[in-house]
C-alpha cells in the first residue's frame, strides 16, 4: 500500500504545476543526482528568430529563404517556423518528395531543383562541404544546398530563457551532482548556452540515438539519472531515464504521455521545487 504522506507529495506538487505520474518518482526524484536537459524549448524559449542572410555561389538571398521556407512550410519545427515568418509574404512554392530527417533538417524536390535545408551533417551526408565558416557568433547556421550546391546559410537566434538561471542555481543548491546539456545544435551554440548557465557538461551534434546513448552510459549509476525535454524527438528518452520529465507547457503530447514528471509551465526552475517537495514528502513519511 501507498503511504498517505505520497498523496500529500503529490497533491503539494500538483498545486505547484508539478504533475507527478505515480508515487515512485517522488522517491526517485528525492534521491536523482544527475540530470540531463535539452537545449531548444527546454533552458532556451525555442522561438527563433532569423538575424542575417547570406548567400554563395551566385544565389540570390531573397531566392534562398523562397527555396527554404517553402521547404519548410509543412515543418513545426521551431527553425522552419523562423524561417517561415521572414518571408514577408513571399509566395512559396509546392514541393514534392518532401522529407523530414530527424535532428539534421528537409530535403525536398522544389520545382526541378533538389533542395536541402538543415545543419552541417545534412549537407555532409549529400557530400556538399559547408563553405561559410561558422562565424563566432552563437547563433545556429541554417544551410540551404540546391542540386548539390551549397546556397548559402540563415543565420537565426534563440534566448536563454531567465528562469534558466534559477533552475541552475536551485538544482545546485539542493546537491545535483551533474547537469548536463544535450542538444542536436552544433557545439559552438551549445557551448555559448551551457557557459552562460555555468553547466557542467554540455554536448551538441546529437542525433536523438545520440542522445539516448547518452542517458543510457549514465544508466549504471546508483543514483536514479533524469532527463527533461519538450520535444517530440525527445520522448524515447524521456522513457529511458529514472524520471523522465516533460515541459507540458509548450511540450508535445507525446513527451506529456510517456513523462513521469510534468512540469505544465515553460519554467525549469519548477524542478528544484518538485525536488523539495519530494524531499519533504519523504521526511514526513519516514
Ligand atoms: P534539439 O536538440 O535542439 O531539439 P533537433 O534534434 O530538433 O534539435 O535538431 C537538431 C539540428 O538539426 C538543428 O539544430 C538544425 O540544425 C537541424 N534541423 C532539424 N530540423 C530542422 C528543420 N526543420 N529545418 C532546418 N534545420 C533543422
Ligand atoms: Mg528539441
Amino acid at each position: 500500500s501507498i503511504p498517505l504522506g505520497y498523496f500529500g507529495g503529490i497533491g503539494a506538487a500538483s498545486r505547484n504545476g508539478i504533475l507527478f505520474k505515480g508515487s515512485d518518482f517522488l522517491d526517485r526524484l528525492r534521491r536523482m543526482d544527475t540530470l540531463f536537459m535539452d537545449k531548444t524549448g527546454t533552458l532556451t524559449m525555442g522561438n527563433f528568430e532569423v538575424q542575417g542572410v547570406h548567400s554563395i555561389n551566385g544565389f540570390d538571398r531573397d531566392e534562398l529563404v523562397q527555396l527554404a521556407a517553402s521547404l519548410e512550410q509543412h515543418s513545426s519545427h521551431p527553425i522552419g517556423r523562423a524561417i517561415l515568418q521572414h518571408t514577408n509574404g513571399q509566395p512559396l512554392q509546392s514541393v514534392a518528395r518532401q522529407q523530414e530527417i530527424s535532428g539534421k533538417g528537409l530535403r525536398g524536390t522544389i520545382g526541378n531543383k533538389e533542395v536541402l535545408v538543415g545543419n552541417r551533417s545534412l549537407l555532409a551526408d549529400h557530400n556538399i562541404r559547408a563553405h561559410t565558416n561558422e562565424l563566432q557568433s552563437p547563433h545556429t547556421q541554417v544551410h540551404v544546398a540546391v542540386d548539390g550546391l551549397h546556397a548559402g546559410t540563415i543565420s537565426i537566434a534563440d534566448q536563454v530563457k531567465a528562469d534558466s538561471g534559477h533552475a541552475v542555481r536551485g538544482l545546485r543548491d539542493r546537491g545535483i551532482g551533474t547537469l548536463t546539456m544535450l542538444s542536436g545544435d552544433s557545439q559552438k551554440v551549445v557551448d555559448h548556452v551551457a557557459g552562460m548557465l555555468g553547466l557542467d557538461q554540455a554536448h551538441g551534434d546529437l542525433l536523438p540515438d545520440q542522445k539516448y546513448a547518452r542517458v543510457e552510459q549514465a544508466l549504471a549509476a546508483d543514483h536514479p539519472v533524469g532527463f527533461i525535454g519538450d520535444g517530440v524527438n525527445d520522448a524515447p528518452v524521456i522513457t529511458l531515464a529514472d524520471v523522465g520529465i516533460a515541459m507540458g507547457g509548450i511540450g508535445s503530447d507525446a513527451t506529456v504521455e510517456t513523462a513521469d514528471v510534468v512540469i505544465q509551465t515553460d519554467q525549469p526552475s519548477k524542478i528544484p521545487v518538485a525536488i523539495d517537495i519530494a524531499r519533504f514528502t519523504h521526511k514526513v513519511i519516514w
